[in-house]
Order: structure tokens, then C-alpha cells, then sequence
């Protein structure tokens, strides 16, 4: 966009005062384009399992009513619909409450294999309903890092979820940690690896995982009860840590996806407040 303003004229004569601006509407643009589509993605996500819902209660009111077992089977469905709705009705709030302080740097003292474990024991009984073994493989002694511990915490669920939910029942999914030395000098990171041995992820759809509602089979991950938002989540909240996410996925073979966030140093933030006890 551009355009020109005339200001009044100086005193003394001599040539108009004129200023010229130039504006870039492209990125503008683009978030509007995105706000819309999200809008119009999460309206989506909504109504499908509302109208689910109102088909079955006009069922009950008419044809079924005097059924028992059909009221009993279609209640059980309308149940875990309603759970979905909430389920996303959550994901969307936490992620607009992520996005409010994307920008500030957490300043508490971590430990994220501690999270990890915490997380871990936490998954162990939806692994073994779905006959996953879970473990979990750390160095001895603290990782440190400068975090959010229940936005952490939601980072590792979300990564783990996946891994059971997509890996497949009977297969195997290990969550490790890892001090990482920064090749650039920039000292250390603490890395936290997710592998299952699932199907793996088509190469073309890794680049857009992180993206909002953007799923590679939506059937499937609804069957699951996925939302579409975990790994939005986890980008989100990791720019908030400085932290890194990469994903690998091998069709056939697995996946694994790294985090890293930046291990911290006593002596680099004066500012950093001890953890408080779990
Ligand atoms: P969802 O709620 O659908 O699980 P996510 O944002 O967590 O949403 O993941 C996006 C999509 O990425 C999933 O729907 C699934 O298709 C794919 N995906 C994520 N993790 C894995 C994995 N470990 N193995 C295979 N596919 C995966």
C-alpha cells in the first residue's frame, strides 16, 4: 500500500510538506487468511460432533424410544462425542493461553527428565490398554532447563499420546533424554527423543504436522479421539522455550521426534527461580 499526506504548509513558503508511506499488506494479508480459515476449521471440528449428537437425540425421541438397548448403545456414543467436543474446546483454550505469552521467556529451573518420567508413569495405563510397553531411558543425575512445568509436562503428553495412539497396539515406544553438546559453542541442550516402531508419517506431510487441524489421516486421528492440535501445541509452546522440534518418520519403520531446549547454566540467568517441589 501506498500513499501520501499532505501536511500544512511551514511557515516561510518554499516547497509543500508532504509525507509518503509505504505499508507491506502481504503478512497482514496472511494472518487474516489464517484467522479465517482457523475460524472456520474449528467451526468444522465443532459441528461434526454436534451433529452427531442432535441426530442421535432426535433418534431417541422418535424411532428408539421404546428401545432399551439401542437408548443404552446410542447414550455411549453421545457420551464420547460430548468428550470430544470438550477435548477440543480445551486444546483450542490452551492454545490461545499459549499464544497470549509466547513471547516471555520462562524463568524457573527445570528438570525435564523428571517431567519425562512424571509424564511417562502418567501414560502407562492408556500404553497398556493398547498393549504398548512404555519406557522411558535418562542419564543419571538433573537436566535443567529454563521451563514451564505444566506447559512442559503437555509437550511430552502430546508426544507421547501420538506415539501410542499411531505406533500401533503390541509395539514399542521409548521416551530418552540426552545432554547435547551445541555444535555452534552455545553450550549445551537437553534433548528428549520420542521413537515408536508405527507406520511412520509420509515425508510431504512433516513440514505442515504443526500446523492447526492439519492431520495426515483426519479419520483416524478422530477415531483416536485426536484433535488435530497436539503438535500446534507443543510448536507453540516450545518458541516460548527456545526450544527445537524435529520429526523424523521412516513409512514402515517409525518415528521419532527430537525437542531440544537450551540446558540451563546457573551462572547464565541470575534471575532464575529454583523449582518448587513436585
Ligand atoms: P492429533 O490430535 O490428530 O493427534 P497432532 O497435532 O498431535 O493431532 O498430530 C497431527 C497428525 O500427525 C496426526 O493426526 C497424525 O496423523 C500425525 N502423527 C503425529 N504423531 C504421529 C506418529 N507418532 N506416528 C504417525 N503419525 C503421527
Amino acid at each position: 500500500q501506498i500513499g501520501a499526506l499532505p501536511l500544512p504548509d511551514m511557515p516561510g513558503g518554499g516547497e509543500p510538506n508532504i509525507v509518503l508511506f509505504l505499508r507491506d499488506l502481504t503478512e497482514a494479508r496472511r494472518l487474516e487468511a489464517m484467522r479465517v480459515d482457523f475460524v472456520a476449521n474449528a467451526s468444522h471440528e465443532l459441528r461434526t460432533p454436534l451433529a452427531a449428537l442432535l441426530g442421535f437425540i432426535e433418534t431417541l425421541q422418535g424411532p428408539a424410544r421404546d428401545d432399551p438397548r439401542a437408548r443404552e448403545q446410542f447414550l455411549g456414543i453421545m457420551r464420547t462425542q460430548a468428550q470430544r467436543m470438550t477435548g477440543l474446546i480445551d486444546d483450542l483454550l490452551s492454545l490461545s493461553r499459549i499464544e497470549l505469552h509466547e513471547h516471555v521467556v520462562p524463568t524457573r529451573i527445570v528438570d525435564l527428565g523428571r517431567i519425562a518420567r512424571q509424564m511417562v508413569d502418567m501414560q502407562a495405563p492408556l500404553a497398556g490398554e493398547r498393549g504398548v510397553a512404555l519406557s522411558v531411558e535418562r542419564p543419571e543425575g538433573p537436566l535443567p532447563v529454563l521451563g514451564d512445568r505444566d506447559e512442559l509436562l503437555r509437550v511430552v503428553e502430546n508426544l507421547v499420546e501420538n506415539a501410542v495412539k499411531y505406533g500401533g497396539s503390541g509395539g514399542v515406544v521409548v521416551v530418552s533424554l540426552h545432554r547435547v553438546e551445541d555444535p555452534n559453542g552455545r553450550g549445551a541442550r537437553i534433548e528428549l527423543r520420542v521413537r515408536d516402531e508405527g507406520p511412520g508419517i509420509p515425508a510431504e506431510h512433516i513440514p505442515r504436522l504443526t500446523e492447526r487441524f492439519y492431520r495426515v489421516d483426519t479419520a483416524s486421528s478422530r477415531q483416536q479421539g485426536g484433535t488435530g492440535l497436539g503438535l500446534a501445541i507443543v510448536k507453540h509452546t516450545l518458541n516460548r522455550h527456545r526450544g527445537k522440534l524435529v520429526i523424523e518418520s521412516e513409512p514402515g519403520q517409525g518415528t521419532t521426534v527430537r525437542v531440544s531446549l537450551p540446558e540451563h547454566r546457573p551462572d547464565a540467568e541470575e534471575a532464575a527461580l529454583p523449582e518448587p517441589p513436585a
